[in-house]
């Protein structure tokens, strides 16, 4: 008896949009539903290594597609691992993928590229939908002795009954809409399958003939001059489950103490789901040809894990598991071997391919800084590899691009971390640079907090964040010799001012100096050398790493009208008055505003605030 059941909602959303569709480019469902057949296929192929027995004597994996032009149907089959009920009800129903939800929420914000993006989402067997009134599925499992039946026409509900299939593995009937009338022909069928599926590696073959109509042959094996940069992409496409073009794809074959060939690519668009802590890398892993896993452990650093592709091993046993293989020597010396070749493309990339390399970087670059501080081994090679928007120029630098533009006299690489590059240019802490000509990193990635003090130094030069690197400045002259001048002068008048701010601020400043940092603010906050980065603090405190925040140094501008006025009040004033007081406070509270802080105590700050504007306005009147 067959039972009907429900999509579930996120599902059903997405086969009505599949239903509605208006995408041209409606073929892919063909596409979507050779790679499952593929897919299983290789699935079995691994699972036979350990029981041979499931082959029970068909050992000869293909994919056939029929057509019946009078009952409007194309059939796609495999012999492949198949499913039992269980499997077909949750994943073709009732389970949304992980990428389902990602998926509608791009499609509502760019309808456009809804089906460009099936593959990615992993949403690929619906898309039979877009061409299908409806579908049924008829599935044995290797080793079962039943099969399933699954129908439905893609309108909120399945049925699912016993079948009668008696061979192993997986048929899926599409019976076309009207109007698609162009897929009951095999020449069309066959140009499909050879524009998109010909790099699998198994035959396709179309509507009975006995020659595939694929090369069916592991592209990964082939000499790198013997493949056309169509089939690269397709291939992408495939193993990515992607539909944007790679950006760069590196092939290679490692010989001597460890055999394997790789075939990786850099996608040109970045995935929804990069961030993800629990995001996998896209590598698989086979081993003499036979598909082995996608989720390798330990195959790819983690700071690679935007990488896709195939890495086939000689050396690894066929009959590995998947847990065994975390363990196994051999694979983390197959990672260190990728890890080395992807590092030296990387860097033949961006010296040939600049402007594309500074794309990979839009997407990628986050995710490679997080390698500094991971990968300790490879610190200094991937330090090699960053690139920084800074002041010199809008474009990006390199930290070695950087090093030789370094002024005389400069001993240390500067950097500032923030939410907004431009923001950051008008931040108080690099009047000073600015003023003399230093150059500053103006970094705005989260993992800029860290990678900074991980590497610590590049080619011999510390890297030092403005908010820290107090003393230094005074080192190198201003570029104007006229406030070289001004500076000259005694800080004499600033000395009851400083011991003032000193007294009403001590419960949170550790100090407070004359800057040689400010040209136009009256002032700025700075960490003391070997204190933690102001940024860093604020996403630690943020992230509830620490509760308490370190007191700050507040630096003052003694060449601004304002504290030069203030200075002299306080001078003359034996008793700080409280309207002076407020002022003081109000300065505080500026230079955290400045860095993109809240003041200490709103309430306070907004009535200091008030008073001193009222005074303003009596004066004027
Ligand atoms: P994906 O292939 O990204 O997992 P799909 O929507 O294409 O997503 O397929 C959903 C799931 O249905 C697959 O992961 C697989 O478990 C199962 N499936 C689909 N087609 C087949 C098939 N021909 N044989 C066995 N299982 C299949
Ligand atoms: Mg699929």
């Amino acid at each position: 008896m067959a039972q009907q059941m429900n999509f579930q909602a996120e599902v059903a959303r997405l086969l009505d949009l599949m239903v509605h569709s208006i995408y041209s480019d409606k073929e892919v469902f063909l596409r979507e539903l050779i790679s499952n057949a593929a897919d299983a296929c290789d699935k079995l192929r691994y699972l036979s290594v350990t029981q041979p027995e499931l082959l029970d004597g068909d050992d000869a994996f293909s994919i056939k597609v029929n057509i019946d032009p009078a009952g409007r149907t194309i059939t796609v089959s495999d012999n492949g691992v198949g499913m039992t009920r269980d499997e077909i009800v949750e994943n073709l129903g009732t389970i949304a993928r992980s990428g389902t939800s990602e998926f509608l929420q791009a499609v509502n914000d760019d309808s456009k590229n809804l089906v460009s993006q099936i593959g990615q989402f992993g949403v690929g067997f619906y898309s039979a939908f877009m061409v299908a009134q409806a579908v049924e599925v008829h599935s044995k499992k290797a080793g079962a002795a039943e099969s399933w039946s699954w129908q439905s026409d893609g309108k909120g509900a399945f049925s699912i009954e016993e079948g009668d299939k008696s061979s192993r593995g997986t048929d899926i009937v599409v019976y076309l809409k009207q109007g698609f009338d162009q897929f009951l022909d095999a020449a069309t069928l066959k140009s499909v399958i050879l524009k998109y599926s010909d790099h699998i590696a198994l035959p396709i073959f179309v509507d009975g003939e006995d020659k595939p109509s694929n090369a069916a042959s592991a592209l990964w094996l082939k000499p790198k001059n013997q493949i056309s940069e169509q089939q690269l992409k397709e291939f992408y496409h495939y193993v990515a489950h992607a539909f944007d073009d790679p950006a760069f794809s590196m092939h290679w074959k490692a010989e001597g103490r460890i055999e394997y060939s790789g075939l990786l690519f850099i996608p040109s668009m970045r995935p929804y789901d990069l961030f993800d802590p629990k995001r996998e890398h896209g590598v698989k892993l086979y081993v003499k040809r036979v598909f082995i896993t996608d989720k390798a452990d330990g195959l790819v650093p983690h700071w690679l894990r935007f990488l896709r592709g195939v890495v086939d091993s000689e050396d690894l046993p066929l009959n590995i598991s998947r847990e065994m293989l975390q363990h196994n020597p051999m694979l983390s010396k197959i990672r260190q071997g990728i890890t080395n070749k992807v590092l030296s493309e990387l860097g033949k990339f961006a010296k040939e391919r600049r402007p594309d390399y500074e794309k990979m970087w839009d997407n990628f670059g986050a995710v490679i800084k997080e390698g500094i501080y991971e990968d300790i081994d490879n610190r200094n090679d991937i330090a090699e590899l960053v690139l920084a928007k800074s002041t010199y120029s809008d474009e990006y630098t390199t930290l070695k691009e950087y090093v030789s533009r370094m002024k005389e006299g400069q001993d240390a690489i500067f950097y500032v971390c923030g939410e907004d590059a431009e923001k950051l240019k008008k931040s108080p802490h690099l009047e000073g640079f600015i003023a003399r000509g230093i150059e500053v990193l103006l970094l705005t990635d989260t993992v800029d907090d860290f990678w900074t003090g991980a590497l610590g130094k590049f080619e011999e030069k510390t890297i030092k964040s403005v908010t820290v690197a107090a003393e230094d400045l005074s080192k190198i002259p201003e570029k104007e010799k006229k406030k070289e001048d001004e500076k000259a002068k005694d800080f004499s008048e600033m000395k009851e001012l400083i011991a003032a701010m000193r007294r009403e601020l001590e419960s949170v400043v550790k100090a407070v100096n004359v800057s040689d940092r400010l040209t136009s603010s009256p002032v700025c906050l700075t960490a003391e050398e070997g204190d933690i980065d102001m940024h860093l603090e604020r996403f630690l405190k943020k992230h509830n790493q620490i509760k308490v925040p370190s007191k700050r140094v507040l630096e003052i501008n003694a060449s601004h009208p304002l504290i030069e006025k203030l200075a002299k009040k306080v001078k003359e004033e034996k008793e700080l008055s409280d309207s002076l007081k407020d002022m003081i406070w109000l300065l505080f509270d500026q230079a955290k505003l400045m860095d993109g802080d809240t003041p200490s105590d709103a309430a306070s700050f907004s009535r200091r605030l008030d008073s001193v504007l009222q005074k303003v306005l009596l004066i004027r009147n």
